[in-house]
């Protein structure tokens, strides 16, 4: 797990950039508020994912049933003179990480996630620091656990978990309805992470509607050592839709009734071809064909890739299916790893630091 004391600022680790302009300079009393903040987010995959015409800003229409499953990144927010950011890999349980620990994985970052304003995270501080008139003075470390570019949502998640470690740390009073629409300021899927649970996605999917769901769904997932950019993955099914006729989803119903009888069996018949960004995410990465094949041979209800991939779904008929399927991928080698989780789970929420208890309920 993350450090739960307070990070120490570290040069190796840290990735510091000037301190970016606010309209007013406030500074929110330090005295009430907590030294760190530490919060959890969850990963996302779509049960179903209708992409519909391009809007005028660029954007498609979706229509999607998002479930938040237990792979959680982690964002610790602590006081700084100004916004910094570091990345690291989630530790395994046990690895010592947090101020005085070795140099090892969790200190070097993680390929591909900057650490700078181009994170989400970075951004989600900053958007809050000027929606209060204040100066984003904080540190976040990023402990990531879901697969980056995996389509899970991952950099959604920290920037969902920074938006509320930042106003626990800074005391802004912030309503979740109001991280809510920021969060949709910062991405089509930062809201999403927010909520948690089993919802319906409409607009760009930062539209949320609450879903009703029964019992509990295991999922494996089989994570692909290479990634899609989401944009990517549009833009090629903007080409297979110009060029040909890749089977298009039609409606949420099916999955949104299965979802209500918590039937996996059910869930898994309404999955067939619920995700219009498979076909682009097979056509830009073929090897996942045999991610997909291997998962259904070896006893999975349903497989799909994960939103814009390059992560692959698996439903499992329970707990122990889910475990003994992971375990056959792995030793199968057609994946990188394979994580079992289960949905749904609770979206982002402040954790109690280790040994202490959690600054805000
Ligand atoms: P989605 O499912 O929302 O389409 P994804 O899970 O496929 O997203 P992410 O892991 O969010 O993909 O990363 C996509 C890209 O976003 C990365 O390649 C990286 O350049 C950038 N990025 C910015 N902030 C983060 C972050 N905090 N974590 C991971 N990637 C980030």
């Amino acid at each position: 797990m993350p450090p739960a004391d307070p990070p120490a600022d570290s040069a190796a680790a840290s990735c510091g950039e000037p301190l970016p302009r606010v309209s007013a300079e406030r500074t929110v009393s330090q005295s009430a508020s907590p030294f760190a903040v530490r919060v959890s987010a969850p990963a996302k995959v779509n049960l179903y994912l209708e992409v519909g015409p391009v809007r005028r800003d660029g954007y498609h229409e979706l229509v999607t049933v998002f479930q938040a499953v237990g792979l959680h990144d982690e964002v610790v927010a602590s006081h700084a003179p100004s916004l910094r950011l570091a990345v690291h890999a989630m530790p395994a349980p046990g690895e010592p990480s947090g101020p005085g620990a070795p140099a090892g994985p969790s200190g070097v970052g993680v390929p591909g996630v900057p650490s700078d304003s181009r994170n989400l995270a970075w951004r989600a501080a900053e958007l809050l620091a000027a929606r209060h008139g204040i100066a984003p003075r904080v540190r976040l470390d990023l402990y990531k656990a879901i697969p980056v570019a995996g389509g899970m949502a991952g950099g959604s998640a920290d920037a969902a978990a920074a938006l509320l470690a930042c106003a626990t740390l800074w005391a802004t009073g912030t309503s979740r309805d109001e991280l809510a629409k920021m969060a949709g300021q910062l991405g089509s899927d930062v809201a999403f992470p927010l909520l948690g649970g089993t919802a319906l996605g409409t607009g760009r999917g930062e539209v949320l509607a609450p879903a009703l769901c029964t019992g509990r769904f295991h999922w494996v997932f089989a994570l692909a050592d290479f990634g899609i950019s989401a944009g990517d993955a549009y833009r090629e099914l903007d080409r297979l839709r110009a060029t040909g006729r890749p089977a298009r989803a039609c409606a949420p119903d099916a999955v949104l009734d299965a979802l209500r009888s918590g039937d996996p069996r059910r869930l898994a018949a309404a999955m067939k071809e619920s995700n219009d960004l498979q076909p682009a995410a097979l056509s830009l990465a073929p090897s996942l064909r045999r991610v997909l094949a291997a998962g259904r041979d070896l006893g999975a209800l349903v497989g799909i890739v994960s939103g814009s991939g390059a992560t692959c779904a698996f439903l499992a008929a329970d707990e122990e299916s889910a475990e003994q399927l992971a375990a056959a991928l792995t030793t199968e080698g057609v994946c990188r790893a394979a994580r079992v989780a289960a949905g749904p789970v609770p979206g982002a929420r402040v954790l109690a630091p280790r040994g202490g208890r959690a600054p805000i309920g």
